[in-house]
This record gives C-alpha cells, structure tokens and sequence, in this order.
C-alpha cells in the first residue's frame, strides 16, 4: 500500500509547474524591464517601487580618510570604522563591533532607541579612535537603515512603517538620519550623518569601490532586494527635482516584483496565504532563503498526506518554517551514497525515521527542482535589470543594428547574500541561467561580482563619498 505512483504524480506535478525553460525566462526578464519602466514612471504605477535614492555619487576608491557606518536593520546592530587610504582595496581593514538590541528598545520611543544607540557609538568611537591620526575635522558615518523609508535627499528619508518586530510609534513619518543626528548631538558626540542608505545600496557601494564598471547590486540572503544606477531622464515620476548629476541609484525593492509569467505552485500560493503579508513580496517568496525550505517542507507534508512512505504523520512537518533553507541545501548537497545527512536531517528536525533510499532521492529531488526554479529566476530578474539599462546585448537590435555592431561593454553586478554564498547548487544554476539567458556572446562581459557586507562597509564608503571634506 505504499501508494508510490501518487508519490511520482505529486513529484511530476511539480516539477512541471517550477518549470521555467528558456522561453519562460525570457518573459521574466521582459516583465522585469516593463515593470521597471513603469515604477519609474509614476509612483504606484507597479508593484515595483523603484525608490529614489538620491545617491548619485558612488565610492571610487579615491577616498581618504577615517568613516564610520551604523548599520540597524534587525535584531542587531552594527557599528564599523573604516580607515580609507585612496588606494583601492578589495580588502578593507576595518573595526567592527556588534549589540543586540534590548527588547523593550524595539516597542519604546524613539529617544530611547537612538539615545541607546548613540551611546554605544560614543563608546566605539572613543575605544577605536587612533591618537595619531591627524583628523581635526569632524567624523562622518553612513546609516543603513533596513527598514521602507522615503527618502528626500541622500541623507534623509522618513520611516513609512516598521517591520521585523520594531514598533515604535513615535518615529513612523520622521526623520532616521535626523532622529539619529539629534541623538549623537544629545550625548555631544562630534560625529555628522551624512548618508542614509538601504542595504542593497552598500552592495553596490563596495561593489563600484572596487571595480567602477559595477551598474547594480542584488542581495539574495533571507530576503531579497536589488539595486542599479539609472539615468536621470529615464526617472519620469522625479520631474526634475532630482538631482543635477546624469544618473541616480534606483532600490528596485524587487522583492515584491510580480509578474504572470513566474511559474507559480498551489505551494506557493499557500505559503503565501497563510503569511502574515499576503500578496506582498511575492518574487522574493519564490526566491529567498526565508521560503525556500519552506516551500520544500510543503512539498513533503503533501506527499505524506497522499501517502505512507514518510511513515505515520509527525507534527513536526506541520510547523511552518520548520524546515530551514540551509538544512535544506545540506540535504541538496549531500554527496554520500545512502544520503544519510538527509536521513539525520528527517530524524533531527522532522523526527521521522527510517525513511528508505529511494524515499531519501525523492526529497533530494524536491529540494533540487525548488531551488533551480529559485535560481533561475533571479538570474531572469538580473538579466531584466540589464535589459532596462541596455546591458543585456539586445539594445541595438532594435535601432536596426546588427548584433555584430554593437560592442558589449563589461558589466559587474555586485552580489550578496548567504543563499547565493553559502548554498552552492543554488550559485551554479543561477550562473548557468544568467549565460543560457544571454547567451554565449555577451555572458563574458558580465560579471557577477560577490562583495562582502555592504550594509556595513558599504555605508561607510558612500559617507566617504559624500563627504563635506574633500
Ligand atoms: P540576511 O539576509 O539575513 O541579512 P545573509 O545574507 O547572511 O543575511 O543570509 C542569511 C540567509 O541565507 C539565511 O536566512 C538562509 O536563508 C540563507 N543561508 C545561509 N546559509 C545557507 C546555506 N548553507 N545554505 C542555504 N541557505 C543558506
């Protein structure tokens, strides 16, 4: 009784849905563009938000001096002092330390927040700060600030809401860089804010610190988000009021891009209705390292409600998020040949046991097909982001040029995250489809480029960059 052929049905049925051949992708990356078109257009004209940023001044590896960055986006944060020599280096020395943020801090008042923070920075600054150095000026550090905020020039934005378990009422419309600058003024501490950025943006800070041929940023960890520099024409709904520079950082906020062509599952959408956002940030639900194990625990409960070759029902494969992405990928890449890290995996964390070999391929299978559909899709998202900025080698085509006239240009795309660095399978299907999509010709000039904590380092370029000293 052992119902197999239902088993391979469920299995079949999926893998024909996560499909996403050639041609699927292709309209990805066309919808990617449309929709970026559009959220630049006008605001609410998609469910790409495509945030202004104001930063159209990206670190070049020139930079002199001594920055800090604080970088507050969870339950964490962060505070660095990165010492800068105009001498580019793909390996920056800085000093780095970590707190976690008191409980009550995270529902209090935004005094108590900021004045908490700025605290332990007085604290940093004091312990790190070198007495030799000739630094008579006033310090300066880059915020990142990983919460949705609007900005209204490169160093202030207002928070529009909270998320990741902040609720401080008192600070939702004001301003983070001046709540922040009024804090460190309180505790007299000589220190400027001069940037406040999103994540995605100290990507791409360190990715063009590095190599000046970087045009965008993506981060595929928990979440996921993208970046790129835009032209300043192209922004519509900015109607001259941007800046005088010919370009601007664009956070695409892609984590909410949707579109019909995404090869979506009956899985997919129960995740995201039983999700305390529903209809929200539904690329990033089929993408990032939050869902992906989840979508894989789905799959599996499914199979065990149609069959018997999990054994009796465990309440385990019931809980939502049970099942951790990196388990997941531990149990993808598992190159043993009984699979016995898939076996431990299903007594530790799912507490079903022995489970046979071939029921053991079946969930390697599964974890294969949910993160190559992942994979390919962000490799789709990039290559749209490319197409907008006329990177992708299709751009002459239509101006009547043969493809033979147009000279690709070398484009870096600054990459982070721990799905695309730590989970392997997911970084080599991802390759393999961004060259499919752009073919043998162009895929050699783009470069994907993985960097190493934009939200830290990254800030503290950019307030480098933006600098009153030069
Ligand atoms: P965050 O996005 O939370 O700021 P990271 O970029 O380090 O931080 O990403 C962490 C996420 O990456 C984890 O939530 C997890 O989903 C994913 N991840 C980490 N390690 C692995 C791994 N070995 N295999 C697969 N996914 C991993």
């Amino acid at each position: 009784r052992s119902k197999w052929k239902r088993v391979v049905g469920v299995l079949e049925e999926l893998e024909a849905t996560c499909d996403t051949p050639l041609r699927r992708l292709r309209q990805v990356v066309d919808a990617m563009a449309v929709e970026m078109h559009a959220g630049l257009a006008s605001e609410g004209g998609s469910k790409l938000k495509m945030l202004l940023t104001y930063v159209d001044n990206l670190p070049n590896g020139s930079e002199i001096g001594t920055f800090y960055a604080l970088d507050l986006g969870g339950t964490n944060f962060r505070v660095l002092r990165v010492p800068l020599g105009g001498q580019r280096s793909l390996t920056l020395k800085h000093d780095v330390e970590r707190q976690p943020i008191p409980q009550n801090l995270m529902t209090g008042t935004r005094e108590g927040l900021f004045d908490f923070i700025a605290s332990s920075l007085k604290e940093f600054v004091e312990k790190t700060d070198d007495p030799d150095e000739l630094a008579p000026r006033r310090k300066e550090l880059g915020f990142t600030f990983s919460f949705p905020v609007k900005q209204t020039s490169a160093s202030s934005g207002v928070l529009i809401k909270w998320t990741k378990g902040f609720s401080i009422e008192d600070m939702v419309g004001r301003d983070a860089a001046e709540s922040l600058q009024q804090a460190i003024d309180r505790i007299g501490l000589g220190l400027r804010v001069s940037v406040l950025i999103n994540d995605t943006v100290g990507t791409l800070a360190v990715g063009h610190y590095q190599d000046p041929d970087t045009v965008a940023a993506v981060i595929i960890g928990t979440g996921s988000n993208a970046c790129y520099v835009e032209r300043t024409d192209a922004i519509i709904k900015c109607q001259g009021l941007c800046t005088t520079s010919g370009s601007m950082v664009i956070n695409m906020e892609w984590g909410n891009f949707w579109s019909s062509h995404l090869p979506r599952t009956t899985y997919d959408i129960d995740l995201d209705a039983d999700s305390p956002n529903p209809s929200d940030q539904g690329f990033e639900k089929m993408i990032s390292g939050m869902y992906l194990g989840d979508i894989v625990r789905r799959v599996i409960l499914r199979i065990s409600q149609e069959s018997d070759v999990f054994g009796p029902a465990s309440t385990r494969l019931s809980m939502p998020f049970k099942l951790r992405t990196p388990m997941m990928a531990a149990m993808h890449e598992d190159s043993s040949p009984e699979l016995t890290e898939v076996a431990r995996i299903f007594e530790d964390i799912l507490e079903i046991t022995d489970i046979p070999l071939k029921v053991r391929k079946l969930v390697v299978k599964i974890c294969d097909i949910v993160t190559r559909r992942a994979a390919r899709l962000a490799a789709a998202g990039i290559v749209g982001i490319l197409k907008k900025i006329g990177r992708d080698g299709t751009s002459g085509i239509a101006g009547g040029r043969s493809r033979a006239d147009v000279k690709p240009r070398r484009t870096v795309v600054a990459i982070e995250g721990g799905l695309y660095t730590s989970y392997t399978i997911f970084r080599e299907y991802l390759h393999e489809a961004l060259v499919e999509i752009l073919g043998e010709e162009i895929a050699p000039h783009v470069i994907l480029k993985p960097t190493e904590d934009g939200s830290g380092i990254g800030a503290a370029l950019l307030a480098a960059s933006y600098s009153s000293y030069d």
